[in-house]
Formats: C-alpha cells, structure tokens, sequence
C-alpha cells in the first residue's frame, strides 16, 4: 500500500476482509475504493494455493486437495463433532522422518510449506463452513513433521490465535501441534511462553522399539524426549499427549501396555492411542478391536490418562497417516471423478 501511495490502514481493512469477512476476491471488499480494488485485482492473488478437490465423508470430514503455485499438492481435513469444527493442517510436502507405518514419508520430504500455505488450509477450510459454524480447533497433524517447520508454523498460528478481526480468534489452547519429537524443537516451542497443546509421537515404550518404528529416534533417543516433553509441561503447564499408533501384533501387546504404563506412572500426561488406519503397500495391520480393549484396561488400571481416537474419514482417506496417499502417485484419482463412489462436491 506504502508503494502505491495507498493509506496504511487499508492493508488492515484488506487483511481483516480475508482472515475476518472471508473475502476471496478484492472485488468483494466494498469499502476500498473501486479503482483501488481494479488495481489490486490486476497485481495480486489472494490465495497461493488452488482448490483442486473437495471430498466430504458420510460423518462430515471434508478433506481438501490444494495445489501450490509449484504445482507441489497439499492435503487438509475438517473434522466435524458435535459443535467442534476442527481443522487438520499439513506442514511440509512429504516428510523426512520415515515412520515406518506412515504413507507421508514414503517419499521423504519435498519442502517445507510457508506461513501463507499453513494460514491458507485453515483460511479455506473455513471459508467452506455453513453460516454459524466457526472453526474451534487446529491441530498439527497433517503431512509433514511439524516442529521441522517450526518458524512458519508459528508464524501462521499466530493469525490464527491473534483476536479478530486481524486473526481468526482462538485461543491458544485449541491449538495441537503434533511432533514425532524433536527435542531442540520442543525446548525452543516451551520457551516461547505460549499456550499450545502438544502431542508427542511415541508409538513405542521401550527404546528399541521406538528405534524400529520411528527412525529418528536412533539419533535422538527416547530419554530425551521424554525429557523435553518433561520440560514442556513444566514451562507452560500445559499436559502433553503421548500419541500411540497401536500396530496389530507389533506394539499393541500386554508387555507393551505395561511398559508404556510405567513410563508414563511418574508423569502427569495423557495417552492417546490411534488404531492404525492400514496404507496400502505397506504390511502393518490395525488391531482387534480385543487388542485395543486390553491395551486401554491395562493403562487405566495403573492410573494413566488414556482415550482412544477415533478413526474419521475412512473413506475419503482423510483418516490419520493417509494423506497424499492416494494422490501423490496414483495421481488423479479423485480428481477424476470419485473411484469410491463416497466422495461428493
Ligand atoms: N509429524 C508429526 C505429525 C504426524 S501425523 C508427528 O509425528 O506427530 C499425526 C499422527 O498420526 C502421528 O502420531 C503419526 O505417527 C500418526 N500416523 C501416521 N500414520 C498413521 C496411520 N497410518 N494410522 C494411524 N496413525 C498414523
């Protein structure tokens, strides 16, 4: 605006059009003058990235397939339950971490997003709301390895907790960042004095477990980031979730229950235990439902926190570690019509 001559407030009013009053187009901001939304037309886009394919599920998951001005595509899903609208965010195309269970690493990691492409999955998953329904929580548990991005990812929470009409208006504590768990990264995020919730993906009690099933974990070890986990907790107050990917026939035995419960005896934290949603081509298998109901007994009987998620958006694959899967390189699928017969504009 400073280059054009325009008064500085005028960024603020188009800002807030964008992030408060869901504009997508200048032409829709009618308080600009119309020369100035003809200019702004010309010279700019709102958005960098396009809507390629929306899917809705039977229990009202909506699953977006955005592409990026490099033509790199990027996945985010809305969940919906009760009154909750929560949005799930990728961070990076692909990721470096290599869980072995996981579809978003088959291929490694690509690039890492920028705070507009961040700030543009929960702006546009918004956008598509009906009226009255509002966004009430993001979680960081898209593609990608969040704290691996960690300077854009705060830089796009930041609209997203700042209060309307500059930001989206939520409160720092509905915001989960998930981590495969990067301890620099978790001591640097606890020293920032905010309030966000996070999520440590542990998926394994003992260390070699974790060593088989998390690859980074060779280099990081398990101690350490139960300890900056530890650390996080300390600092903001703000109890961690242990994420537990529970893989049929692999950890999801009684001695894994128990190690895990023991682990977790000495901490406040809370378990969160995900039934695998199977990738194709790889040879892990979801647990019986038997599995799942002894792992859990086994945790509340020595006193752990522990919920067990749900699997949402199974047949869009939206469901937790599918993402990209279907579109990275069977390429068009979705875009071609709907193979599964569910999908629906
Ligand atoms: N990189 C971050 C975000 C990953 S996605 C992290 O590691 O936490 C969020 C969660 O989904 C992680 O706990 C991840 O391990 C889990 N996940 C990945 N693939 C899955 C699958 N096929 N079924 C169930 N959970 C999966």
């Amino acid at each position: 605006m400073a280059e054009r001559g325009v008064a500085g407030y005028r960024a603020r009013q188009i800002w807030s059009w964008v992030i408060d009053r869901r504009a997508e187009r200048f032409e829709t901001m009618t308080d600009l003058p119309r020369a100035l939304r003809e200019e702004l037309d010309l010279t700019f886009e709102i958005f960098t990235t396009e809507t390629i394919t929306r899917s809705v599920d039977d229990d009202g998951t909506t699953k977006l397939l955005l592409s990026c001005r490099d033509g790199e595509t990027i996945e985010t899903v809305l969940m919906a339950e009760g009154s909750r609208r929560t949005v799930c965010v990728s961070t990076q195309v692909g990721c470096g971490m290599g869980c072995v269970f996981c579809a978003s690493g088959l291929k490694g990691v690509v690039r890492n997003l920028t705070r507009g492409e961040i700030l543009e999955q929960i702006v546009r998953q918004r956008n598509a709301l009906r009226e009255g329904e509002r966004v009430s929580h993001v979680v960081v548990m898209g593609m990608g390895e969040s704290l691996a991005n960690l300077d854009e990812l705060l830089a796009a929470l930041e609209v997203v907790c700042a209060p309307a009409p500059l930001g989206l208006g939520l409160s720092q504590r509905r915001v989960t960042i998930s981590t495969v768990g990067l301890p620099d990264k978790m001591r640097k995020l606890a020293e920032l004095d905010r309030r966000y919730h996070l999520a440590v993906s542990l998926h394994a009690a003992t260390e070699s477990l974790r060593d088989r099933l998390v690859p980074i974990s060779h280099k990081v070890g398990l101690g350490a980031v139960i300890d900056a986990a530890d650390r996080y907790f300390e600092q903001t107050g703000r109890q961690v979730t242990f994420e537990y990917v529970l893989l049929g026939g692999v950890n999801d035995r009684g001695e894994d229950a128990r190690a895990l419960a023991e682990l977790m005896s000495t901490r406040s934290a809370h378990v969160n235990l995900i039934p695998y949603n199977p990738v194709a081509g790889l040879e892990f298998e979801r647990p019986s439902d038997a599995a799942v109901e002894r792992f859990t007994a086994i945790l509340k009987s020595r006193s752990v926190s522990v919920t067990v998620r749900k699997t949402k958006g199974r047949v869009i694959d939206a469901a937790c570690g599918q993402l990209r899967r279907r579109t990275a390189d069977a390429g068009s699928e979705l875009f071609q019509g709907d193979p599964l017969g569910t999908a629906r504009e």
